[in-house]
């Protein structure tokens, strides 16, 4: 075992969202700070095939096993990854997406920037379901006003009662698919608003604005997108406090004999060597269900069930966004006159929840993602030609049907709120290790009826918004025996929870700060700490949360208290 001599301020785990704002908070408050990341470097400034043509690799694109969503796309990660696994408990279905890089996750999410919204903050409060935060929104206010000005997102002030106001950056324009979306959207009185997404449509901190070229999940070139890396980690570095231990495999938080944790062990994963770095504090980003198992394997006669879990909560509480899509063929688009279609790597509109959950059969809501629309055609393009009216055949017949229907796809994605629930949570497996000898985490995963009635909503929704556009779904209804095609656990790759915040050390993980009950010098700065999952996407709150925590982590450093 190789123990470093040098003791740093912090020590952080993982360099993704919430690691990357950890990191980039830290050095600039003066902190001495290392990262410790399992995957390797990767630089999309360098490393993207932004501009590639798929004819340019036989491959066309297609997916391979360490990049599922594609081989031009930057994110090193999959649902499985070779050594490293996982096992689910009998009916349970779940999937979990882990990525292995510098800049985790951010370097492909569909950088969607929601703010979670007063009524986020306190539902039970409005329900009598789940738990309130210890915390509300104007806890948090400041800090997504801080990212939204340091990171920059597009989107409108709309000044709706859940969906907050922000700084935005002017939204782009809705392409011709998304006008017609917004028209029916109006006609059925589903709100339709711009987007809100983390690509700069004006330069912002010496990063450029976005030139459209569609590509977001490619990597962007010219840094007009969010990832961790080049806003949060580069900057980090040219401070000279950071130091990036890339292919740094955490294994567990080392504490002492007072309770105090000294650092953190991990595998070197290019030697297989069992190395030691020591530290003030340690904060731990590696995503919330890695830092659940983290927690759960930093065992010690003071700890005996995991680390800063006295109260079993650790793994618990988890959630996951509620998902289910529905494409449809619109006859009006077809043998569409050429136009500039070009725009961002995502949507230009999107629809935050509008409904009264008074006059519904479910609690809590979902907002709708849109898709569709000519983009650049790639290898699966027109895919199921011959569920097109009279599409397919062979020979001139096929190809003027793939140029008749090219673009004419609209689809409508639903992204709601899951409710944590006794039966869904995780743990550490007894019998199954990964490839460095580390145990692994079991999942247990259901759903209730709150979440199935909830997809048959949105289900009904988007078929009315097709039918409203003249055109016709894909695929028939899903049936109550298809659980309403609602997705599998983890498969919208939101999963949060396992950590969670609370004021009462009984009942949860952190306190209001992210800092462990049990173990002062502790923080967590994923979405591990999150009470409750909200209808919308979480990484904004990530890293919100993360600048906060890391602040007070200065202002306790600095008063000696920790
Ligand atoms: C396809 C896709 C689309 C998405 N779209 C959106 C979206 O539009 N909006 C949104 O809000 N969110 C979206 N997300 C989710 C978003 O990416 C995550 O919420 C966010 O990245 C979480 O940040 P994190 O820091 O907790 O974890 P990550 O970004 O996953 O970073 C964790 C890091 O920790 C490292 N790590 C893990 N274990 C260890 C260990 N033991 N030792 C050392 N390092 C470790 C990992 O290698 C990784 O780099 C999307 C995700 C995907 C994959
Ligand atoms: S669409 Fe804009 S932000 Fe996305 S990769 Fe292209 S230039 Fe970059």
């Amino acid at each position: 075992m190789v123990r470093q001599a040098k003791v740093y301020d912090v020590c952080i785990v993982g360099s993704g969202a919430g690691g990357g704002m950890a990191a980039y908070a830290l050095t600039e408050a003066g902190a001495d700070v290392v990262v410790l990341e399992a995957g390797g470097p990767w630089d999309n400034a360098k490393d993207s095939a932004m501009l590639t043509w798929p004819y340019e690799s036989p491959r066309r694109g297609k997916s391979t096993k360490e990049r599922p969503f594609g081989e031009f796309d930057a994110c090193i990660g999959g649902w499985e990854i070779p050594g490293e696994p996982y096992t689910r408990a009998p009916g349970t279905d779940f999937s979990w997406w882990r990525a292995r890089m510098v800049g985790g996750r951010t370097n492909h999410w569909g950088r969607i920037s929601l703010r979670f919204g007063p009524y986020d903050f306190k539902r039970k409060s409005r329900d009598g379901l789940g738990d309130d935060w210890p915390i509300s929104y104007d806890d948090v206010a400041p800090y997504y006003d801080k990212i939204d000005r340091l990171i920059g997102l597009f989107g409108s002030n709309e000044s709706l009662p859940n969906e907050p106001n922000g700084v935005f950056l002017p939204p782009p324009r809705p392409r011709c698919h998304e006008l017609l979306v917004k028209q029916a959207a109006d006609r059925l009185r589903v709100t339709c608003i711009p987007a809100r997404l983390s690509i700069l449509t004006r330069p912002l901190n010496g990063r450029a604005a976005c030139h459209y070229c569609g590509q977001c999940n490619r990597g962007c070139r010219v840094n007009a997108n969010f990832t961790s890396t080049n806003v949060l980690i580069a900057p980090a570095l040219a401070t000279g406090k950071l130091t990036l231990l890339t292919n740094a495999m955490a294994r567990e938080v080392l504490m002492d004999a007072s309770g105090r944790a000294t650092g953190v062990a991990y595998v070197d994963k290019a030697t297989g060597a069992d190395r030691r770095v020591r530290a003030k504090v340690v904060v731990l980003a590696a995503s919330a269900l890695e830092t659940a198992r983290l927690l759960l394997n930093s065992k010690s006669s003071r700890f005996p069930n995991g680390l800063a879990n006295s109260s079993g909560t650790v793994g618990k509480y988890i959630t996951d966004t509620t998902g289910t899509d529905v494409g449809g063929f619109i006859p009006k688009m077809t043998d569409h006159v050429p136009h500039n279609h070009d725009g961002v790597g995502g949507m230009h509109l999107y629809m935050p929840w509008w409904l009264d959950n008074a006059k519904l059969d479910f609690p809590r809501g979902y907002h709708i993602e849109v898709w569709g629309g000519p983009h650049q055609p790639s290898y699966d393009v027109l895919g199921g030609i011959q569920g097109y009216p009279s599409g397919g055949g062979y020979g001139k017949q096929l190809k003027d049907d793939y140029r008749r229907y090219y673009g004419a796809t609209i689809g409508f994605s639903g992204r709601g709120e899951m409710i944590p629930n006794d039966d869904t949570y995780c743990e550490i497996d007894a019998h199954t290790v990964d490839r460095w000898g580390i145990p692994v985490l079991q999942f247990h995963w259901k759903w209730t009826d709150h979440e199935y009635k909830q997809v048959k909503h949105m289900q009904e929704t988007f078929r009315a918004l097709i039918a409203e556009m003249g055109g016709q779904a894909f695929s028939p209804m899903p049936t109550a025996e298809q659980g309403y095609g609602i997705a599998a656990g983890g498969v919208i790759i939101h999963e949060l929870g396992g950590a969670r915040m609370g004021d009462d050390p009984k009942t949860s993980v952190t306190n209001r700060w992210c800092q462990t009950h049990d173990c002062k010098n502790l923080f967590v700065s994923d979405g591990g700490p999150f009470v409750s999952q909200a209808d919308k996407n979480p990484t904004w709150t990530i890293l919100a949360l993360s600048m906060r925590t890391s602040d007070y982590i200065t202002d306790q450093m600095k008063k000696g208290a920790l």
